[in-house]
């Protein structure tokens, strides 16, 4: 941190004068964070916070990692930059490092940022069909409530209409399906007799709009940040048969679900699937960097060389492929690998799941979802009626955590009145204590309300 002789508040001033913050009505007292060691992170008055975000989802390994530093440093100083078209040596690396962790052969393309990782996704599906002859399949299917992205083509593909209403217009060829939501299902049926409508739902959506119009499906394992939506165990086998039989590439967002954060080294690998695209970034340098990813299966790749192809896939990003970015996440899974953070994770999202259970005998609580170290909390009126808890309600919880010194997410606000669920998503190096705090902690605000 640059020194500073400036107090909180003169800081605060100058943040609110030069500094423009998204979403700030959610975020009424800021805060100056200065340092952080493992799952702590402290602002300039010295006041500690357990992070029960990892940021936004991403700080994976926790934060003060000097050999992450180091490895940065080291990196800047002997080459700090290369361009995309040049090899370097951390990217090579990396990129032969991320085949093993997906148990394939991906090509790897490199740029900074999920929304990045996603459009790159969406060029590279319409070149392949291009190349592959069949230039009519250009529209992506994708789910509401999910968030892919702010760019324009992954913010068409975003499934919350609040993100997007003021912006329009956006990329066309973008089509959603409801998401496979249990919890308030949208065919109005229940699980174990639904014969999974939502996977069914995708099909029809490909007849009416015409297959041969499709290039691809994009979805996370899990939706994230539309409210921890956790599918049924079928649903993704179901859409890759789908994407299969209709000849339409799986394109899967690991944003938030890569790199351990669901107990597995990629969300999909919970579901014995094989993606065609997968789009990475957060939690591949656990944020100690910007950096993200489009991995691309081999045999796609292979379509842009064929003999007479115009094989340049035209996408230039100054940045992309960065060599202290790829330094620091080669040094950020090797920690992974060393410390077995994915079985932690594993560990610590049964535990916590086992924990949060007990939050049901609050009226307020309507649902708890999880998904590996991912963990939603539905907040609800009552039970019966499952009406979403009032923005108040939920401020009070989250409002009160923060006093007691604990960091949570909220989420759902994808549909009008129902920013109603709140999220937990800790970083690896959580303490089982800390675990019992962040528990304790919320029972207490269950409790007060
Ligand atoms: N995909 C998912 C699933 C995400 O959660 C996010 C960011 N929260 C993005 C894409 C976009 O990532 P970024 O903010 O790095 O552009």
């Amino acid at each position: 941190t640059p020194s500073t002789s400036l107090s909180k508040e003169e800081l605060l001033e100058l943040d609110q004068k030069y500094v423009w913050h998204h979403m700030s009505p959610h975020n009424p007292n800021p805060m100056v964070l200065v340092s952080g060691k493992n799952s702590t992170v402290t602002d300039i008055d010295g006041k500690n916070y357990l992070d029960g975000m990892s940021g936004l989802w991403c700080v994976n390994v926790g934060y003060g990692r000097e050999e992450i530093a180091k490895a940065a440093a080291e990196q800047i100083q002997a080459i700090p930059y290369v361009p995309m078209s040049q090899g370097n040596v951390p990217s090579i690396l990396l990129a032969e490092k991320l085949n093993e962790w997906l148990a394939g052969d991906y090509r790897i393309f490199y740029s900074n940022s999920g929304s990045d990782a996603n459009e790159v996704a969406f060029k590279i599906a319409r070149q392949y069909h291009h190349q592959n002859g069949e230039p009519l399949r250009y529209k992506f299917i994708s789910r509401y409530r999910a968030y892919h992205g702010n760019s324009m083509g992954a913010l068409s593909a975003t499934g919350q209409a609040n993100r997007k209403v003021k912006y329009e217009p956006l990329s066309s060829g973008f089509q959603h399906v409801a998401p496979p939501y249990c919890y308030r299902c949208p065919f109005g049926k229940t699980y174990g007799d639904c014969g999974i409508q939502c996977a069914k739902a995708i099909e029809d959506v490909i007849n009416y709009e015409g297959a041969e119009t499709i290039a691809g499906i994009i979805m996370e394992p899990v939706i994230t940040g539309g409210g921890v939506i956790v599918p049924p165990a079928e649903y993704l086998t179901k859409v890759r048969e789908i994407c299969d039989k209709f000849g339409i590439l799986l394109i899967v967002d690991e944003v938030i679900c890569g790199f351990g954060r669901s107990g597995k080294q990629f969300g999909h690998q919970n579901f014995g699937i094989k993606p065609d695209i997968v789009t990475m970034a957060k939690g591949m340098t656990s944020a100690y960097s910007p950096l993200s990813a489009t991995a691309v299966r081999s045999e796609l790749y292979d379509v842009f060389k064929q003999p007479g192809a115009d094989h340049h896939f035209r996408h230039v990003n100054t940045f992309g492929g960065n060599p202290a970015s790829c330094a620091v996440a080669l040094k950020n899974l090797e920690i992974i690998e060393k410390e077995n953070l994915i079985e932690r994770a594993s560990y610590l999202g049964d535990e916590l799941r086992k924990k949060l259970d007990g939050l049901l005998i609050y009226k307020n609580v309507g649902d708890i979802r999880s998904f590996g170290f991912i963990a939603g909390i539905e907040l609800v009126e009552d039970k019966k009626s499952k009406k979403p808890a009032s923005p108040e309600m939920v401020l009070k919880i989250i409002t009160e955590c923060k006093a007691q010194g604990l960091i949570i997410g909220r989420n759902g606000d994808t549909v009008p009145g129902y920013n109603n669920i709140l999220t937990l998503s800790p970083p690896f190096t959580t303490t089982d204590e800390e675990l019992d705090f962040i528990v304790s902690t919320l029972n207490k605000a269950f409790s007060n309300l």
